[in-house]
């Protein structure tokens, strides 16, 4: 396996990554701003990271050709996703340097087996996942505690954005929700009285250095992130460090090398509970191209090259607005339309990112924008400004 940093510039300085999204993209932007070439692997044609990638391997994520073609074009590989098949970045591993590892993003997988880490993890973090209970079979059903209603039901895979999550008030709609699942393995969740949602980035190297940033705090609107405000407006110093130890705990007892996003929900006592990691980039982070002296994509890179890790330090309070494809259309109709970019870049403060989505379909992420001010409060009014202009 190469073990020894990646060099910018030189004939073979190409980095692969696992996934075309809009994280691919930025993780392009990141990589080529430092000298890199960039490799992807996805199977749809002009997606967002092709566009701006030297080397698009269109494949399926499974294809043994095609990740041979990956591995061929560059032996340090990554991914945007954490659906990536496990065997597939076995696959890479035996060529080459993957980071994260198939092991770390495998319990990113599946809801149960994070869970089950999270609450090991609990011993040196304090912080400890809802109660819950795995669901797997009608038994299961039936063995539920009572203490878990009102729930949520979630599939314990390929869940994202609130997708395969079901709001059950009694085991009766516990047994239609889990029969509508049809076989899917669930997990029962306590449903939680939340004060906020916040999350906690944090990166580490294959020196098992590590860094945390700023603790953010999110707010979702229909099950998708909406707007992200950090510093955190609500969130006590107290929770924010108890929140960062723990993010720092779980990277290092997961050995893992890469960007990890955990999310947290503050309760309406104070307390804090974790809820789930991404192990890549995240939608919460993404302020910190804009706020940050090293954005998450950059770290991102630092850690796959083997370089050091940047400075987290963030130079400007952010209010971060995701665009959902809701936004190409005239309020309340079908009728499509370009936003009023003009306008929005009129607003102070203003770092509009597009992901090159060719088309706009409602609730799908198209772009965002980071608004940086000296006060979080002026960085708020503008994102309020532009929800005005944009309808
Ligand atoms: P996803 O993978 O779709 O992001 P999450 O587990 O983060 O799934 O759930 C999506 C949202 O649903 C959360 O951001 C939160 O608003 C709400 N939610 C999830 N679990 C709970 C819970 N146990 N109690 C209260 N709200 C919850
Ligand atoms: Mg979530």
């Amino acid at each position: 396996h190469p073990r020894q940093p990646l060099q910018p510039n030189t004939p073979q300085s190409c980095l692969g990554i696992m996934g075309g999204g809009q994280l691919g993209r930025m993780f392009a932007h990141a990589a080529q701003s430092l000298g890199y070439r960039v490799a992807v692997l996805e199977p749809e044609a002009g997606c967002p990271a092709a566009q701006v990638a030297e080397h698009h391997v269109c494949a399926g994520y499974e294809d043994p050709d095609g990740l041979a073609a990956l591995s061929a074009l560059s032996r340090y590989v990554t991914t945007e996703f954490e659906n990536v098949p496990a065997d597939s970045l076995k696959a890479l591993s035996a060529r080459g340097f993957v980071a994260p590892a198939g092991d770390c993003v495998s319990i990113a997988q599946d809801r149960l087996v994070e869970k089950h880490f999270f609450t090991r993890c609990g011993a040196h973090t304090g912080v400890y996942p809802a109660p819950h209970w795995g669901i797997a079979d009608q038994k299961d059903v039936a063995g539920a505690s009572e203490t878990l209603f009102p729930g949520i039901l979630k599939t314990v895979r390929m869940g994202y954005d609130g997708k395969g999550q079901v709001r059950v008030r009694d085991r009766e709609e516990l047994a239609a929700a889990f029969a509508a699942m049809r076989g899917q393995v669930c997990v029962l969740e306590k449903m939680l009285p939340l004060a906020y949602e916040v999350s906690v980035l944090t990166a580490r190297g294959v020196d098992g250095a590590a860094v945390v940033y700023p603790i953010a705090e999110n707010v979702h609107r229909d099950g998708i992130l909406f707007t992200t405000l950090v510093p955190s407006p609500h969130v006590s110093p107290d929770v924010a460090e108890k929140a960062q130890k723990a993010a720092l705990d779980i990277i290092s007892e997961l050995g893992y090398v890469g960007v990890l996003c955990i999310e947290f929900f503050v309760l309406q006592d104070g307390s804090l509970v974790v809820n789930e990691m991404a192990p890549r980039p995240h939608n919460s982070g993404h302020y910190t191209i804009d706020a940050c002296v090293t954005s998450q994509f950059e770290q991102q890179v630092r850690t796959l090259a083997q370089l050091p890790l940047g400075d987290v330090r963030q130079h400007s309070p952010a209010a971060m607005l995701n665009l959902l494809g809701d936004v190409w259309f005239e309020p309340g109709s079908e009728i499509a339309r370009e936003p009023a970019w003009d306008k929005v870049l009129a607003l102070p403060g203003a770092n509009l990112h597009l992901y090159g989505k060719a088309e706009a379909r409602r609730a799908r992420k198209m772009g965002h924008i980071t608004f940086v001010a000296a006060t979080l409060a002026e960085a708020q009014l503008a994102l309020a400004q532009a929800c005005d202009i944009l309808g």
